[in-house]
C-alpha cells in the first residue's frame, strides 16, 4: 500500500498518508501547521551509509 511517512520541516510533526501517485507528495502538507513536509526514505536505503540527509535524485525507484 503506498503509504508514506512525512515529517514537516516547520514544527517537525510525523504522520503518515496514503498517496496515490508520487506527483502528488510534493502537495502534502502537514495537517498540524499547514507546513512544508519531506518524505521520510526508508524504502530507498541502498548501501550502509547512514546519510540524515538524503536529499539527492537517485532514489526513483517507483512503478
Ligand atoms: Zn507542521
Amino acid at each position: 500500500m503506498p503509504i508514506y511517512e512525512f515529517k514537516c520541516k516547520k514544527c517537525g510533526n510525523e504522520f503518515e498518508k496514503f498517496v496515490l501517485s508520487y506527483s502528488q507528495i510534493k502537495d502534502v502538507k502537514c495537517p498540524k501547521c499547514g507546513g512544508e513536509v519531506e518524505k521520510k526514505v526508508s524504502a530507498c536505503a541502498v548501501g550502509g551509509s547512514s546519510g540524515s540527509t538524503a536529499s539527492g535524485g537517485s532514489c526513483t525507484a517507483f512503478g
